[in-house]
């Protein structure tokens, strides 16, 4: 029967949810730990009772304490991680003002993007994709363009680039008076990112990473300073949603209703984040680097080059070439259809050039990295 006629009508026939049980090494998400599905699967509590409320200080703490800061403006922002890095840029930015972004990888040009949407300038620092930014560029764009905000991005997913000397960056930016927005997306939980040590005055990232947790509430953290700017914008930012002054009222001492939280999610985040506790960060940042190092070596091992030399490897995202004459595709697909396993191939410049083999959070286990020099192994043979 036709939906739209009258009498009863006819119920879509849709089986019960039975997804594949997939390892997820690919760019994210990764796998998600079991106590993190746990926490998702308790009691909804309304999210003003005052049990969330607690918890909502804890799951604050925690973030601070993974990003490795006491800033008091640290949050979950509703949504992806794009939501917390529009957050970020949307509040900052004013119309007007300047902002520096980098052209090294995808994500550069999703921050320019949203700069532009605020209403910004936008200028740019060149780095081919896959190499990470020249600090001694960084300064002469700094001294050519003045911008009000640099913007760059610590772990580039599209690329496997970590960007090393953050303080140098950082230290120019501030010596030109801009403020800097990193996007640790990729890195926050697994590789070395410590936010008030390195002078960083804005950071996002998403929970789907080194986090291992569903994507929904995303970290975001901003110093007085940044706080400051963006209490005193002449005008208000584009987005209602993401208005840092309204989530101000959520997030901060008056716990007014500003929309409704996200509450399944901020209970998967501050079970993430516990784990992280547990562990600590910097074991954790060592486990990455343990177990990425035995991937890298066992691809290394089948004859495969990495993308990106020791200098500036990301451990979080393995970029692996692509050997001539391979379909990149091919190999994802025969690997998903063989081994339940995710990877992915390049996008953007790096398209049909590198594999992408994430070695994030739960996911970067001894187990999974067998597997996936298995799965390669047997799907390039
Ligand atoms: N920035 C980086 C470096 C990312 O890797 C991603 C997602 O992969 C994002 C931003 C955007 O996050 P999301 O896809 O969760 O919106």
């Amino acid at each position: 029967m036709d939906h739209h006629s009258a009498g009863e009508a006819t119920a879509p026939a849709v089986s019960e949810l039975d997804p594949p049980n997939r390892t997820l090494m690919g760019p994210g998400p990764s796998d998600v730990h079991p106590r993190v599905r746990r926490a998702m699967s308790t009691p909804l509590v309304g999210h003003l009772d005052p049990s969330f409320v607690d918890l909502m200080d804890e799951a604050q703490e925690l973030l601070r304490y993974t990003f490795r800061t006491g800033n008091e403006w640290t949050i979950p922002v509703s949504g992806t991680g794009s939501a917390a890095m529009e957050a970020a840029i949307g509040n900052l930015v004013e119309p007007g003002e300047t902002m520096l972004v980098p052209t090294n990888g995808y994500f550069g040009g999703r921050m320019a993007e949203m700069a532009r949407r605020a209403g910004g300038d936008v200028v740019e620092v060149d780095a081919p994709w896959g190499e990470p930014l020249d600090p001694a560029d960084v300064e002469s764009a700094l001294s050519t363009h003045d911008p009000d905000i640099f913007g760059f991005v610590h772990a580039e997913t599209s690329t496997g680039v970590l960007q090393p000397n953050v303080p140098t960056l950082t230290e120019a930016a501030h010596d030109h008076g801009a403020l800097v927005v990193a996007d640790a997306v990729t890195s926050l939980g697994g590789v070395e990112l410590r936010v008030d040590e390195w002078d960083i005055d804005v950071a996002y990232a998403g929970p789907q990473k080194c986090l291992s947790c569903p994507p929904g509430a995303s970290p975001l953290t901003l110093s007085d300073e940044a706080m400051e700017k963006v209490l005193s914008r002449e005008e208000a930012p584009r987005s209602w949603y993401l208005d840092l002054s309204l989530l101000e009222g959520y997030w901060g001492d008056e716990r007014a209703y500003h929309h409704t939280a996200p509450i399944t999610n901020v209970y998967a985040l501050r079970e993430a984040l516990r784990l992280v506790a547990e562990e600590g960060i910097e074991s954790r940042w060592r486990r990455h680097e343990r177990l990425a190092s035995a991937l890298k070596a066992g691809v290394e091992g089948m004859g495969l080059e990495m993308n990106a030399p020791d200098a500036y490897w990301l451990p979080s995202l393995n970029a692996v070439r692509v050997p001539d004459g391979v379909d990149d595709g091919e190999i994802c697909q025969t690997v998903l259809d063989d081994y339940d396993l995710e990877i992915a191939g390049g996008l953007g410049d790096l398209a049909g050039d590198i594999f992408r083999i994430g070695c994030m959070g739960h996911a970067a286990s001894p187990a999974n990295v067998v597997l996936t020099i298995t799965a390669l192994g047997d799907a390039l043979a």
